[in-house]
C-alpha cells in the first residue's frame, strides 16, 4: 500500500518522463530508463552509467517476457560493443532485481548487493518462502476469517514468478563502504525499514543520491510487517535509518525509484515523520475497544482493494500497531479464538 500525499512540494529535476525503451540521460553520464510494471505502481526507474570498459546498471525491473524484450532493445542500441559488466540492486523486491539472474546468465553482470538483501532474494526467487499453511497460520492470528485465507495469502505465494533465480555469487555492499564508477566514489548509506538492507548510494562528488525505495517523492515507502518475523518493528527502524541521510546538502539530486528524480530530500524526510506520526494516531484512535489487526487494517484502508492491496493493508497496519506496541502505546491481548487484539492503554 503506497499512500497518495498532500506535502510541502518537491522540485523535479526533469519534466520529461521517458517512454518505455528510451534512455534518456537525466544528469552527466547518469542515464534514466522507466521500465513498466504491471501493478498499480505502473513503473520502476533504473539507471545506467558508462565505464571505459563497461555498463554499470542500477536495478532490473520485475521477471517478464516485456521487461526482457526492452532490456534486449536497449542493450541492442546502447552497449556499443562494451558488455554490461555490474549489477547493483538496492534491495531484493521484485521490481528491483526480478532479473538479476537473468542479467547475470545472458550477459555477463557481477551482482553487487547488501548481504541481507542477497540472502532475502535467494531464498524468494527459489520458492515460496514458506508453506501456504504457515501463512494461513499467521493470518487467522490477523483475525482473517477461514474462508478468505487463500486469497489473502496469494500475494505471497505467487510472489516468486516475478523473479529469475537470483544469482549464486554476489559483491557486497556494506553500510558506509565506497566503490567506483567511471572515476566517481559512492558511499552505501543503509536504510532499513522498507527493506531489510536497503542500499542508498551516495556520490558527493556528483552531489547525486541514488535513493532507491528508501526515499520517494511522492509516495510513502511502504512499510510491511511479514509473517515470517511478525515482531518485527520496521517502522521505527524506518525512522530511525532515514536519520543517517539528515547530513547530506539539501541540494542533493536524488533518483528514487519511483515517480521522477528531485530535490527536497529534508520535506521528504519530515514529511515521512509526520505522515507516520498521524497514521500512529489515527490507529490509536480506531482501538478504543479490543480490534484484531484486519480489523484495525479495513478501517485504515476502507477502500475496495485486490488481493495484493488486501496484503498489503494487513503489512501496513501490523507495522504501526507493532510501533504503537513497542511504545507501550497498545496492548495486545491473545484470545482464546486464536485471534491477537489490540487496545490503547
Ligand atoms: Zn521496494
Amino acid at each position: 500500500m503506497t499512500t497518495l500525499t498532500e506535502t510541502k512540494p518537491v522540485e523535479y529535476l526533469s519534466d520529461h518522463i521517458p517512454e518505455p525503451g528510451e534512455v534518456y540521460e537525466v544528469l552527466p553520464g547518469i542515464k534514466w530508463i522507466r521500465m513498466p510494471l504491471p501493478f498499480q505502481l505502473n513503473h520502476i526507474n533504473l539507471w545506467m552509467m558508462e565505464e571505459e570498459d563497461g555498463w554499470v546498471l542500477i536495478d532490473t525491473g520485475i521477471n517478464n517476457d516485456r521487461t526482457k524484450d526492452i532490456w534486449r532493445d536497449i542493450f541492442g542500441r546502447l552497449l556499443n560493443g562494451k558488455s554490461l559488466k555490474r549489477l547493483i540492486c538496492t534491495h531484493a523486491h521484485p521490481d528491483h532485481i526480478g532479473l538479476g539472474g537473468w542479467l547475470h546468465r545472458q550477459y555477463g553482470a557481477e551482482l553487487l548487493i547488501t548481504r541481507e538483501e542477497w540472502t532475502f532474494g535467494r531464498i524468494v526467487s527459489r520458492g515460496p518462502m514458506a508453506s501456504t499453511e504457515f501463512y494461513h497460520k499467521y493470518l487467522r492470528r490477523v483475525g482473517v476469517p477461514e474462508d478468505e485465507l487463500d486469497e489473502y495469502s496469494q500475494h505471497l505465494v505467487s510472489a516468486e514468478h516475478l523473479y529469475e533465480e537470483v544469482p549464486e555469487r554476489y559483491e557486497r555492499l556494506r553500510d558506509g563502504s565506497t566503490f567506483d564508477i567511471g572515476g566517481h566514489s559512492w558511499e552505501v548509506i543503509v536504510g532499513l525499514g522498507h527493506a531489510m538492507e536497503h542500499a542508498c548510494l551516495y556520490c558527493e562528488e556528483l552531489n547525486v543520491l541514488i535513493a532507491g525505495d528508501q526515499v520517494l517523492p511522492k509516495i510513502s515507502p511502504t512499510i510491511l510487517v511479514h509473517s515470517h518475523e511478525p515482531k518485527a518493528n520496521p517502522l521505527k527502524d524506518f525512522l530511525d535509518s532515514n536519520e543517517k541521510l539528515r547530513r547530506l546538502p539539501e541540494s542533493v539530486k536524488i533518483l528514487p525509484s519511483h515517480n521522477q528524480p528531485f530535490t527536497g530530500l529534508q520535506i521528504r524526510l519530515d514529511y515521512f515523520i509526520s505522515h507516520h506520526d498521524e497514521r500512529l494516531e489515527r490507529v490509536r484512535d480506531i482501538c478504543r475497544e479490543p480490534l484484531s489487526g484486519l480489523e484495525i487494517a479495513q478501517k485504515l484502508f476502507p477502500q475496495e482493494l485486490d488481493q495484493s492491496g488486501k496484503f498489503f493493508a494487513i503489512g501496513e497496519a501490523m507495522s504501526h500497531i507493532r510501533y504503537l506496541e513497542d511504545d507501550g502505546k497498545l496492548k495486545r491481548t491473545e484470545n482464546p479464538d486464536g485471534i491477537d487484539r489490540f487496545q490503547r492503554d
